[in-house]
C-alpha cells in the first residue's frame, strides 16, 4: 500500500512539473510575440514619423534630440545621427533666442495648464541658409510634473513669407506710384474749387464729386503706405509726454460736421483729472482719429461718446484708458481677434455701407502697441461697440 502511495505521488509530481514546464514555454511563447509586436509597432511609428510632410524630432528630459525625422534633415541639413544625443540648442540655430525650447519649458513647469506651444521663426540651416519656420509641439510630463519629452511639429514656410515680403514690396511701391497722380489731381481740383462760384450747379456737384472720391483715394493710399511701413517695421515712434484730453477734443470737433450729417451726436467726457501718458503725439492722433471715423462710419442712429478712466498703481505708473463708445452696428464676438488683421473687414455690404480697405485697425494696433499699449474691443451685434486703447501715464514725481 505504502509502495503505492509513494509512486502515486511521484506522478503526480512529475504532472505538476510538467504542467509548470508547458506554462512557462507559453509564457515564454507569449512574451516573445509580444515583444515581437510591440518592436512592430514601434518601427511603425518610426516609419510614420520618418515619411511625415512635417519635419518632426523628438527631445529627452533634457530637451536632447532622440529622434530626427527625414523632413528635418532637410529642413535643417542636419542629419539624424548627427543630431541625436545633442541639445536642441546646437541643432537649432536661431540666432536672436537660442533658449527658445527652455523658455516654453520653464513656463510649462511653472504649472501653466498650456502643454502646447506654437511659433514661426527664422533659423539658420547648416548651409548658412536663412530659414522661416512654423513651430509647433507639446511636453509631456511624469505624474510628478517633471517634463518626461517634448515633440515638435515644424513646417519650412520660408516660401510664404517671401511671397509675403514680395507683396509688402509690391504694395509699397504701388502706393509710391499712386500717391503722385492723386497728389496732382488733388491740386487741380483745389484750384476748380477756387473758380466754384463761375460754374453751374451741375458742375459744382460733379466737382463736390471728384474731389470726395479723389480723397478716399488719398485715404487709401496713405493707409496701404503705413500697413506696409508697419510691416517692414520702418514706423519710428518719438515718445513724450502727452496730454490726451485736448488731442481728443480738437478730434471730436473736427468729426462732429461728419457725425451730424448723419444725426449723430458726438460727445467727449471730461475726466476731473487726467494724468499726462507717454505716446507718440502724432501717432495717437491718428489712432483716435481712425476709432472716431469708423464709429462714425458703423453708426446709423445715436451716439458716439469718448471717456477717460485712470487706472492708478502705487508702484508704478498709471494706466489711462481712452475709451471710444458707439451705439452702431456692432460687431460678432468671433470676430474681436480677426478685425485688428490686415484687409480684414467683417461686415458684408448691406449690412455696412461704408467702404474701406480694412486697414485702419491693422494700423491703429501697430501703432498703439509701438506706443507700448493695447487694445481691447467690446461689442453686441446691433447694440455698439467700444474700443479700449491703454496707454501709461507718466511717470508720477517723486513726493518726498
Ligand atoms: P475699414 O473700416 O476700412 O473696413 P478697419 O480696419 O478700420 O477697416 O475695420 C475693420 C472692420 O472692423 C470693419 O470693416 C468693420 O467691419 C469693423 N469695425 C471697425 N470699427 C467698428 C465699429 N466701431 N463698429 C462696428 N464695426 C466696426
Amino acid at each position: 500500500m505504502l509502495v503505492g502511495s509513494i509512486k502515486n505521488d511521484i506522478e503526480s509530481d512529475e504532472q505538476h512539473f510538467l504542467k509548470f514546464l508547458g506554462n512557462l514555454v507559453i509564457s515564454r511563447q507569449e512574451r516573445t510575440t509580444y515583444l515581437a509586436q510591440v518592436l512592430k509597432e514601434k518601427q511603425q511609428l518610426v516609419n510614420l514619423a520618418q515619411h511625415l510632410a512635417e519635419g518632426m524630432a523628438i527631445f529627452d528630459k533634457d530637451l536632447n534630440v532622440t529622434l530626427w525625422n527625414r523632413t528635418l534633415q532637410v529642413i535643417t541639413g542636419i542629419s539624424a545621427h548627427e543630431a541625436t544625443g545633442k541639445n536642441y540648442r546646437e541643432v537649432f540655430n536661431r540666432a536672436e533666442n537660442e533658449r527658445w525650447l527652455d523658455n516654453f519649458a520653464s513656463n510649462f513647469l511653472k504649472n501653466n495648464p498650456e502643454h502646447t506651444f506654437s511659433q514661426e521663426f527664422q533659423i539658420q540651416s547648416r548651409f548658412n541658409q536663412d530659414k522661416w519656420l512654423s513651430v509647433s509641439g507639446s511636453f509631456f510630463s511624469t505624474k510628478k510634473g517633471v517634463i518626461d519629452q517634448a515633440v515638435i511639429l515644424t513646417r519650412d514656410i520660408s516660401h510664404l513669407k517671401l511671397l509675403e515680403q514680395r507683396k509688402t514690396e509690391f504694395i509699397s511701391i504701388a502706393t509710391h506710384e499712386l500717391r503722385t497722380p492723386i497728389t496732382a489731381i488733388k491740386g487741380y481740383l483745389s484750384m476748380l474749387e477756387r473758380e466754384r462760384t463761375k460754374m453751374t450747379p451741375s458742375q459744382q456737384l460733379y466737382l463736390s464729386r471728384a474731389t470726395e472720391a479723389n480723397n478716399r483715394l488719398v485715404n487709401l493710399a496713405e493707409n496701404l503706405l503705413r500697413a506696409s511701413q508697419v510691416e517692414e517695421d520702418r514706423i519710428s515712434i518719438n515718445l513724450q509726454t502727452v496730454n490726451l484730453q485736448p488731442v481728443v477734443e480738437k478730434l471730436s470737433i473736427d468729426f462732429s460736421a461728419k457725425a451730424e450729417s448723419k444725426g449723430l451726436l458726438i460727445e467727449c467726457l471730461e475726466p476731473e483729472f487726467l494724468p499726462l501718458v507717454i505716446a507718440d503725439p502724432e501717432k495717437v492722433e491718428q489712432v483716435f482719429a481712425n476709432l472716431i471715423d469708423n464709429a462714425i462710419k458703423y453708426t446709423q442712429k445715436g451716439w458716439i461718446k469718448i471717456n477717460f478712466i485712470v487706472q492708478e498703481s502705487k508702484k508704478q505708473s498709471d494706466t489711462i484708458v481712452t475709451q471710444i463708445q458707439d451705439s452702431g452696428i456692432g460687431i460678432k464676438g468671433k470676430h474681436f481677434q480677426e478685425i485688428f488683421e490686415k484687409f480684414r473687414r467683417t461686415h458684408r455690404p448691406d449690412q455696412a455701407k461704408e467702404s474701406g480697405a480694412g486697414l485702419g485697425l491693422f494700423i491703429v494696433k501697430s501703432f498703439i502697441e509701438k506706443q507700448l499699449g493695447s487694445i481691447t474691443v467690446q461689442s453686441k451685434l446691433g447694440k455698439g461697440t467700444t474700443f479700449s486703447v491703454k496707454l501709461p501715464g507718466a511717470p508720477k514725481a517723486k513726493s518726498n
